[in-house]
């Protein structure tokens, strides 16, 4: 909390910004980033988190937002078309709206869910997570800093929460003079008693590193993907690759999975799985299930299994974003396509694959292309169950920003 004491005021400065007209006509269609390319003139040199101002050439307010001069994403923009005051007030109105999409949502069976998914929500470069009675901020600009205080008065007012975790993106850790000491795993306010968190989705209960974890502890976007893999497991042995802490895992086996693998490359989050388990043990199903840890390369370990004729009935397979940039793109088509083959090669006849993509330079297009390849690659064919996309905790910004796809398919003779 003191750590937040060393953070500057929100500055008086107003920065006015003239941008091109491609740039004007984005914003007023609601885009909210303004790329350092875009900017014709600008009336002073900026410091993170100045308001900036832009106008179109009459003078004309456009939109005003967050300035951060070390991102091409040069404005983070959150409001157009009518001026506004940034401010506690503003901050509250926008959080206020956040907590009213989600009421369906949360709840007794689901206290771990996105409260602020970023541009969707329109707080472009900020994301909150609940992990029950803990929110997990996180800042991918340091445009947010200096209005900390105002934003977090805003959240205690819709969104009381035990303790307020700061957790920083990796180019926002590699800015540490606008960090003002604040450090990744900053407690922001009020008091975190205990690490990991324990929360509900659906009724199953999971642990969430707030500290260490990936993300911010959980994949929470996963959720309803989760539950259609529940409704498809009973009778099924299961191989969850790409498994972090058992999320697919665990709705498997209560679904009546009487077998689950969980593959991962990384031994704490796959002992965190383990532990997931017996949290869950009032639950029939997980107690029924078998519950097997491969730490393992994916792709080494699919081939592995092969190899060896283990063959399962139901495969998940959400592997981490493989395009981070443009270049990568065709690597990443080839990742899938590989993936879906290796997939396909322990998946018996009837079997159902899940397929996740979680790269937003990846079309959805392109990722269902590349899975079909894959398949053809691997002589079998798919019959498709379903496409699915954003939950409701997750909307959806700007086109860019749509960068979740599934696909759930029966994997034929
Ligand atoms: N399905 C998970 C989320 C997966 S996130 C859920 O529902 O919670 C991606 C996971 O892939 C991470 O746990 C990461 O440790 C793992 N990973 C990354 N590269 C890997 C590789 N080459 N082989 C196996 N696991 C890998």
């Amino acid at each position: 909390m003191d750590s937040l004491a060393a953070l500057p005021p929100p500055s008086e400065r107003r920065l006015a910004l003239r941008v091109t007209p491609e740039a004007q006509r984005a914003l007023r269609q609601g885009h909210p980033w303004l790329f350092d390319r875009a900017i014709v003139s600008q009336s002073a040199a900026g410091q993170p988190g100045d308001l900036a101002v832009i106008f179109d050439e009459r003078r004309r307010f456009v939109a005003i937002g967050l300035y951060d001069p070390a991102s091409p994403i040069r404005v983070r923009v959150l409001q157009q078309g009518a001026p506004a005051a940034i401010d506690a007030a503003f901050f509250a109105g926008r959080l206020a709206a956040a907590v009213a999409r989600r009421a369906a949502l949360a709840g007794q069976e689901t206290s771990g869910y996105r409260l602020v998914h970023g541009e969707g929500d329109g707080l472009s470069g900020l994301v909150i997570d609940r992990y029950d009675r803990v929110l997990v901020l996180k800042l991918y600009s340091t445009a947010w800093l200096p209005h900390l205080h105002q934003l977090l008065a805003g959240l205690a007012q819709v969104a009381p929460a035990e303790a307020v975790v700061l957790r920083l993106s990796r180019t926002v850790q590699r800015q540490p003079a606008a960090l003002h000491g604040l450090a990744d795993g900053a407690t922001l306010a009020g008091t975190l008693t205990a690490n990991p968190v324990i929360f509900r989705e659906n009724g199953l209960r999971f642990e969430a590193d707030v500290l260490h974890g990936q993300k911010t502890g959980f994949f929470l976007d996963q959720r309803e993907n989760r539950a259609r893999v529940e409704g498809l497991a009973a009778g099924r042995e299961m191989l969850n690759v790409f498994a972090y802490t058992g999320g697919f895992s665990l709705y498997a086996a209560r679904g009546g999975a009487p077998a689950v693998v969980s593959l991962d490359s990384s031994a704490p989050a796959l002992a965190a799985a383990g532990r997931n388990f017996e949290l869950n043990r009032h639950w029939p199903g997980v107690a029924a299930a078998r519950h097997d840890l491969l730490v393992e390369d994916a792709f080494a370990g699919l081939a592995r299994l092969a190899k060896a004729g283990r063959r399962f009935d139901l495969a998940v397979v959400d592997p981490p974003a493989f395009a981070k940039q443009q270049s990568e793109i065709p690597a990443a088509l080839h990742s899938y396509r590989r993936l879906a083959a290796l997939a396909l090669g322990v998946l018996r006849p009837g079997g159902v694959l899940v397929m996740a993509s979680c790269s937003s330079r990846v079309s959805a297009e392109e990722f269902f292309a590349a899975v079909d390849r894959g398949a053809a690659r691997a002589r079998r064919r798919l019959h498709q169950l379903a496409r699915t996309g954003h939950p409701v905790d997750h909307p959806i910004g700007l086109a860019e920003g749509a960068y979740l796809k599934c696909l759930v398919a029966v994997a034929e003779e």
